[in-house]
């Protein structure tokens, strides 16, 4: 009963975990005509998470940076099963994964087990929160579609309450304090959006709260972007002065509370300021199915960044049957977008070259010693860091023969919205996001966010 699994018994059965970076890029390579490949997500979609903190201030749609999942399997060579469920626990042992639908609505059917040749584990990482006091109920995050639209509803909120009628100005000031915590890429992205949002929209639209809107970023480190050269975070520091973003760095977030925060002060004074929303991005971690699939490796599987694989991205463990790639993962390279969608096709070219041995399921492990296959680990060709930062300009570290180059500015701010126009994933997304652009960067005929 039911919607058959496209099973062909002659061939093995690839499930992947996850619809991201990773999963999108692999399902896009592979060539389905050897392998029975079946899709598990939660969401029955591709997020841009690039683009994400536009669509939280309104600039892009949401439409704009999502790819429905069935686009892509439908142009693969045989059928590809697309389930919206969420995989609960991976039994490497038996090679089972169970996975459940999580929605609202539910049929009759709703929890179900089914087993695989090959798993690949592409499950992303959820947003940390070290377990600070009030964070999880009381902050908006920038990681899901989700988070975009509490933060646009949220951070509009503040704004009319601010302009409510009698409203006093101690009162306004604290609905017009927004606090982003984390200095990492997110962070700053998120900053220097809501700045835009400053200047192109409420000057226009709410001129008498213009100048009263307060921006403060706090980094527990003592700068923000360590992964970018000392030359673009002092560029990145310099431009949020000027726009007039307080960077607090060597202060800590201790709580959360519903109309302020609490910070740690860099001589570890306490303070408690009040502010109308907070912003989370105080990075990744694995999510309760990774640490539970560690959890049954635990002698192997010891990095609590994440699933320890080999150079072939097959994880530490199991008997070659589970390849992980992302933010799952814990690699030499930092979790981002490039390296999981590398890995992605890599794999891809993995099981083009298993499917042409043959014999495979018999001679498995043989195999898997035998196959000549390129590491990846080693090889991802990082395509450098590209962040924005707000005030159209963009900061870069681009990799060149001699070295990293580093770019800031308006320029590189042009490229990055080349950048990530010609790494869209379709056509449809990519007039999308530049008719989206056009209208609300470049015509703006009125406020994305507001109207
Ligand atoms: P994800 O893309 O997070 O995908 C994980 C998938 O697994 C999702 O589809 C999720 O729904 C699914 N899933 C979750 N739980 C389960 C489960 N139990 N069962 C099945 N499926 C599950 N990187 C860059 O390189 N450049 C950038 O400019 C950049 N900007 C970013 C901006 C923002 C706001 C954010 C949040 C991240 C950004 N990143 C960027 C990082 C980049 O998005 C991640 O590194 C990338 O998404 C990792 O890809 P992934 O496939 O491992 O995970
Ligand atoms: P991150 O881990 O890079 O940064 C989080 C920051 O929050 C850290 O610097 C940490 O010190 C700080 N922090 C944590 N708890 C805190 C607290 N209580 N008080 C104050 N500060 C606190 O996280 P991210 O920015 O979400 O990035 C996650 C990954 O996604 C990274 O690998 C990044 O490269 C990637 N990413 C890349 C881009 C880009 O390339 N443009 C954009 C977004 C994300």
């Amino acid at each position: 009963p039911g919607i058959q699994l496209p099973y062909d018994t002659e061939k093995k059965t690839i499930v992947i975990l996850g619809s991201g970076w990773g999963a999108t890029s692999l399902l896009k390579t592979i060539d389905t005509a050897e392998y029975n490949v079946v899709i598990i997500s939660p969401k029955n979609y591709f997020l841009f998470t690039p683009l994400l903190p536009s669509v939280a201030l309104g600039t892009l749609s949401a439409k704009a940076i999502l790819q429905p999942t069935r686009y892509v399997a439908r142009h693969k060579a045989r059928t590809v099963t697309v389930i919206e469920a969420e995989a609960k626990e991976v039994d490497p042992f038996n090679k089972t994964v169970t996975f459940e639908d999580d929605t609202e609505i539910k049929g009759d059917v709703s929890h179900t087990t089914i087993p695989y040749d090959y798993l690949v584990y592409a499950v992303g990482a959820e947003v940390q929160t070290f377990g600070i006091p009030g964070v999880q109920e009381k902050a908006c995050f920038m990681k899901e579609l989700v988070d975009a639209e509490v933060m646009q509803r949220r951070f509009k909120d503040c704004i009319e309450s601010a302009a409510f009628p009698g409203q006093d100005a101690a009162e306004i000031d604290r609905l017009l304090h927004i606090f982003v915590v984390g200095g990492g890429p997110t962070g700053i992205e998120v900053s220097g959006e809501i700045h835009d949002f400053l200047e192109d929209d409420l000057k226009a639209w709410y001129p008498e709260l213009a100048g009263r809107i307060r921006i403060s970023l706090v980094e527990a480190l003592p700068s923000v972007l360590p992964m970018f050269s000392k030359q673009l975070i002092d560029y990145t520091e310099s431009t949020f002065k000027e726009s007039k973003i307080d960077i607090l760095t060597k202060t800590m977030v201790k709580e959360v509370k519903d109309r302020s925060v609490v910070l740690q002060m860099p001589d570890k004074s306490i303070q408690e300021v009040p502010c109308g929303m907070v912003v989370w991005a105080g990075g990744n971690k694995g999510r309760k199915i990774t640490q539970d699939l560690m959890a049954k490796y635990s002698s192997i599987q010891t990095n609590r960044r994440g699933l320890t694989v080999d150079d072939h991205l097959r994880m530490a463990g199991p008997d070659g049957s589970i390849f992980a790639i992302g933010d799952c993962t814990s690699t030499s390279y930092a979790p981002t977008a490039q390296v999981a969608s590398q890995q992605g096709a890599y794999l891809a070219r993995v099981f083009a070259q298993m499917a042409k041995k043959e014999s495979l399921e018999t001679k498995l492990n043989q195999l898997q010693q035998s196959v000549d296959l390129e590491g990846c680990n080693g090889n991802c060709q990082l395509d450098g860091s590209l962040a924005y930062i707000g005030s159209d300009k963009a900061i870069a570290d681009l990799p060149f023969a001699n070295g990293n180059i580093a770019s800031a500015g308006v320029a590189t701010y042009l490229f990055w919205r080349s950048a990530y126009l010609s790494t869209l994933f379709s056509l449809r997304n990519r007039t999308l996001v530049a008719n989206d652009w056009l209208i609300t960067k470049d015509l703006r005929p009125d406020s994305p966010l507001i109207l």
